[in-house]
């Protein structure tokens, strides 16, 4: 083969790689969909009695057990403020992106998860202040390219499938695709 069927076979390889991955992610969210876990019912009125009795962070599309860590490690008390902060954010990306259900594929991360999966020490993950996630009908780019207004003081990491969001009340932005 010369160099440039071997360039071509590449780019063919490279293309198929992509939309592979594209169509997995699609598959993914639409299993989601279709559990709909997380999905609250529309509250009662006993909505605001609920909010006091409970300090579990929580909004309308979003629910803690979605932020605990892979391993099933629940998320500290100590950090449901945070999980609050990201949820509320994540919520406007949300309604920005026309209502598109949000899938959170790893939030909150116990330092030892995260050692044994190679973040980074400083995560952000672990004080349960990110997410990374996907969006159904979007891909990275796009996602970024929105959540890089919502999270305007926070975290946005673009990688190869998914985005990294945090409410770290810093500014910081990263691309790894
Ligand atoms: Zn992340």
């Amino acid at each position: 083969m010369t160099k440039i069927d071997v360039a071509r076979v590449l780019n063919k390889i490279i293309a198929l790689k992509k939309e592979t991955q594209t169509a997995f992610d699609e598959m993914i969210c639409d299993l989601q969909n279709l559990l709909e876990p997380f999905e609250p019912f529309e509250p009662f009125e006993a909505k605001s009695e609920i909010a006091e009795t409970t300090d579990e962070p929580k909004t309308a599309h979003f629910c803690l057990a979605e932020f605990k860590c892979r391993d099933g490690t629940a998320v500290p008390k100590q950090l449901y403020k945070n999980v609050q902060s990201l949820m509320d954010k994540l919520e406007t990306l949300r309604t920005v992106l026309g209502d598109r259900p949000i899938y959170i594929s790893s939030a909150y991360r116990h330092e030892k998860y995260n050692a044994k999966i190679g973040g980074v020490k400083d995560s952000q993950h672990i004080v349960a202040k990110a997410a990374d996630i996907r969006v159904k009908g979007l891909n990275s780019t796009q996602v970024y390219t929105v959540a890089d207004k919502v999270f305007y003081d926070g975290g946005v990491g673009v990688y190869d499938g998914f985005v990294h969001v945090d409410v770290r009340t810093k500014k910081a932005r990263w691309d790894k695709r």
